[in-house]
């Protein structure tokens, strides 16, 4: 994301906009995918290295502003109880802290806090990115990840909707990428990008393609 423009973000979009999402049906029923309730994608499975200084566990999952609408409003929880600033993707210019947007809470064993007892205990409401998994749009197509459901039997109904599902998602992303570099200007740039540390304590800048929202984050009581 911090290497794309608006421009080329926008003619993704339209790109996207005019591509039939049907298109993507074939690769994503030739998966096979059939959930098995496993939870590997609810959990930390292990760290992706962002840069020498940053590593962020695979499941530091990114949600959007409407993800956590609806959760709000399916389960009654508070905003606190759903999300933290994604604390792996700030940038610092010197004077302040941004971060990009938000992810999923996490346990202290580092599940995500819906992950209870082999199950996703916000199923209905979880974020969009959830209902995509194990499917991503990649440059070239629908890239598959890491799954313990591939190899069964999809249908073609399914495989559909799931397509659907995959360039709304898309579409979704890239728009609040286009929200969030006008957010954050100048300062998005590869050499201000920074984790916060454990011991962390101070002021944060949350931008998330909607609002820039002030917190105070102390991560040595949480
Ligand atoms: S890894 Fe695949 S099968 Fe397991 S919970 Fe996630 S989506 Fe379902
Ligand atoms: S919201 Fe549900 S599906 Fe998504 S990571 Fe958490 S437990 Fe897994």
């Amino acid at each position: 994301m911090l290497l794309m423009d608006i421009a080329s973000l926008r003619r993704r979009i339209e790109q996207l906009i005019s591509t039939d999402s049907s298109v993507f049906s074939p690769a994503i029923q030739d998966s096979g995918f059939s959930c098995v309730r496993c939870g590997w994608c609810c959990r930390e499975n292990f760290k992706i290295r962002i840069t020498p200084d940053i590593l962020r566990p695979s499941n530091a999952i990114s949600i959007f502003p409407g993800d956590i609408r609806r959760i709000i409003k399916g389960t009654g929880l508070a905003r606190d109880e759903i999300d933290q600033p994604d604390i792996y993707s700030c940038l610092s210019d010197g004077d302040n802290i941004y971060a990009i947007g938000w992810i999923l809470r996490r346990n202290d064993a580092g599940d995500c806090v819906f992950y209870m007892n082999g199950a996703c205990t916000i199923y209905e409401w979880r974020p969009m990115i959830c209902r995509c998994y194990p499917f991503f749009m990649g440059e070239h197509g629908v890239d598959v990840m890491r799954c313990e459901g591939l190899g069964n039997k999809m249908t073609r109904e399914s495989a559909v909707d799931t397509g659907k599902l995959l360039k709304r998602y898309e579409i979704k992303k890239l728009q609040s990428y286009i929200g969030i570099i006008r957010q954050i200007g100048d300062t998005l740039k590869p050499a201000n990008l920074c984790q916060l540390q454990k011991d962390f304590s101070g002021n944060v800048l949350v931008c998330d393609g909607e609002a820039t929202i002030n917190i105070d984050i102390d991560l040595k009581s949480e």
